[in-house]
């Protein structure tokens, strides 16, 4: 089951993709998290890459691209993998279509979640994160001590591109450069649109009917 999350930042292909892993036993791989561990290690992929994410700007995509090749070459994925962030240009879902033709493999569901960009704004803003992966929510998911994180004690940060002026950025790139792939995929008959605005268990049924479909 080879599968793509599409949708803007702050729909929640995080969550549900970690729901999604349990139920289908295939990994997710998100570019985010694989850019934002080089980051921490200091490796000079993660020394190119800061300096775009922190304006919310897009990484190159050679840089991205190069990830992917490597990352479903991995054993895991063989039986599947859960795209959360990849592909985010036109450029970057030809070479994903490239690389599975060479594996004779092929996209099983691109499934857009739809969130209007009014609402994403608040979720973006109030989105606090912890070393320790722990993530939550000052409206939807707020910690039991105000910055501090449940499940280790640490203090919360909020991600660079989380703050408004990022947003901002983020969103525009978005509609310039990925929602474009919402027709590719339509073209190529494996997108299926499911309303993002529910409650997560209500967006993950929705995924999961689609999957099971
Ligand atoms: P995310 O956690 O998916 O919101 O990604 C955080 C940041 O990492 C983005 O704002 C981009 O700067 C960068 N990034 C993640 N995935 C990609 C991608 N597929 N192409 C380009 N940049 C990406």
């Amino acid at each position: 089951m080879d599968l793509i999350l599409l949708g803007p930042p702050g729909a929640g292909k995080g969550t549900q993709a970690k729901k999604m892993i349990d139920a289908l036993h295939i990994p997710q791989i998100s570019t985010g998290d694989i850019l934002r561990a080089a980051v921490k290690d200091g490796t000079a992929m993660g020394l190119e890459a800061k300096k775009f994410m922190d304006a919310g700007q897009l990484v190159p995509d050679s840089v991205v691209i190069g990830i992917i090749d490597e990352r479903l070459k991995e054993d895991d994925c063989a039986k599947g993998f859960i795209l959360d962030g990849f592909p985010r240009t036109v450029d970057q879902a030809a070479s994903l279509t490239e690389m599975l033709d060479k594996a004779g493999r092929k996209i099983d569901h691109v499934i857009s979640i739809d969130v209007p960009d009014s609402d994403l704004m608040a979720r973006l803003t109030g989105r606090w994160m912890c070393t320790c992966g722990a993530s939550f929510h000052k409206l939807f998911n707020p910690s039991k001590v105000d910055g501090i994180c449940d499940l280790c004690g640490a203090k919360l940060y909020q991600r660079d591109d989380d703050k408004e002026a990022a947003i901002s950025v983020r969103l525009v790139n978005y509609h310039n450069q990925t929602a474009p792939l919402i027709d590719y995929y339509g073209a190529k008959k494996v997108l299926r649109s499911i309303p993002g605005t529910g409650t997560p268990d209500e967006i993950y049924a929705a995924i999961m009917a689609v999957v099971n479909g």
